[in-house]
């Protein structure tokens, strides 16, 4: 008797994500084989499961470009540093790729234990990946040096997250910038790797100075430049999307509730990018899941603290949605963007021969399944795989 290996999901509103209007969908293995108006007609023996998803929508899984998988933290203290995060708490929330980086502590967090965690996820089921480096220069390495890691070593596709107009940063001088971003941008040339370097933009009042005088006065193109957290004050924010006019992709937070302040919620940067005739294609959204997330006064004192979660992804999205944006305009910051954006070809689509990574939404848009790599993580709102300790 022939194996029943194909999953059929019937009658999908598929944002691919473009809306491609009611299909049904055909997935075997870890793939998308098939999209089509017709039902599939199939032995019945050949066949795993066949779900009636009766209409609702069906989007591609987010790619998480910024966690702190590891668990980021330790600003205030030893006891402060936030423990690793589990597989479900990104793949319950949509996350079907993560990329892992090391923040503050790019000391007693190391880049070796960093890429055994990207592998623990990739057994546990979903698709990861990581940074190299860290706030500080020198970097943090594995191997001895950034080009190094991310030629040698199959999960590293670039450096971050590299602080910048940050207190907590090394204060890098721009020659030590533009090194580190060529070492990104050629051993991305080597390996067909994204070859960038992902800057935490701090508060400080420099912004995106170095960045700005780099494409200025270097030939290094300027997608290897790619600032995150830049919703996290108003000027840096507008600052962010001239840069935006210039080539480079910029990165959007979503950070926790009551943690956007002095800046723009991800939803409202969302909205002010869109309205602002940004080219929207160069923006994204990430989670800084597992990151901590302080609040400092102006004399470099911690006020409070919280840790970022990949729930606020989805939050953010209903939040836009809500505001009238159409979720095709606005899906793409979480799917396709950052796929192109990381190099990632069988990402952020949904499409024949690209990986089965698929998001569907109840009529509140809350995630009751998702589905990693042709596998069910979550299904019917209940959790499906978790990691060994959860
Ligand atoms: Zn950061």
């Amino acid at each position: 008797m022939a194996d029943a290996v194909f999953t059929l999901l019937k009658n999908a509103a598929v944002y691919a994500p473009n809306p491609l209007g009611l299909k049904h969908l055909l997935i075997a293995d870890s793939k998308v084989l098939a999209i089509s108006d017709e039902p599939f007609e199939l032995p019945r023996s050949l066949i795993k499961e066949a779900i009636d998803v009766a209409g609702r929508v069906v989007m591609p899984g987010f790619i998480d470009s910024h966690a702190h998988i590891t668990g980021g933290g330790g600003e205030a203290g030893f006891s402060t540093q936030v423990p690793t995060v589990p597989i479900s708490q990104f793949t319950s929330y949509g996350v079907t790729t993560v990329v892992g980086l090391l923040g503050t502590d790019d000391t007693t967090r190391t880049i070796g234990n960093l890429v055994a965690k990207t592998y623990g996820l990739r057994e546990e089921g979903m698709s990861a990946y990581c940074w190299t480096g860290g706030y500080h220069f020198p970097l943090t390495t594995l191997i001895g040096s950034a080009k190094e890691d991310i030629v040698y070593l199959d999960p590293v596709i670039g450096i971050g997250e590299f602080a910048i107009s940050d207190h907590r940063s090394s204060q890098p001088t721009f020659d030590e910038v533009i090194r580190l971003a060529s070492e990104a941008h050629v051993a991305g040339l080597m390996t067909g790797k994204a070859g960038i370097i992902h800057f935490h933009l701090g508060d400080g009042d420099r912004k995106l100075a170095l960045i700005e005088r780099a494409l200025h006065e270097t030939e290094l193109p300027a997608r290897t430049f790619n600032p995150t957290h830049v919703n996290r004050n108003k000027p840096l924010f507008e600052q962010a999307c001239q840069l935006v006019h210039q080539g480079c992709s910029i990165d959007i937070t979503a950070f926790p509730d009551g943690f956007s302040d002095p800046g723009w919620t991800a939803a409202q940067a969302i909205a002010l990018a869109i309205e602002d005739n940004v080219a929207i294609d160069k923006v994204t959204v990430s989670s800084d899941g597992g990151g901590c997330i302080p609040n400092f006064d102006t004399s470099g004192t911690l006020i409070n603290m919280d840790f970022g979660r990949a729930a606020t992804l989805g939050e953010t999205l209903r939040s836009v949605l809500k505001d009238g944006i159409p979720l095709e305009q606005v899906l793409p910051m979480f799917t396709r963007n950052v796929a192109n954006l990381l190099r990632l070809p069988h990402k952020g689509i949904i499409a024949p021969g690209m990986d089965a990574d698929l998001i569907i939404v109840d009529e509140n848009f809350y995630f009751t399944d998702v589905m990693v790599l042709g596998r069910w993580h979550k299904r019917n709102n209940k959790t499906l795989v978790r990691g060994i300790f959860e």
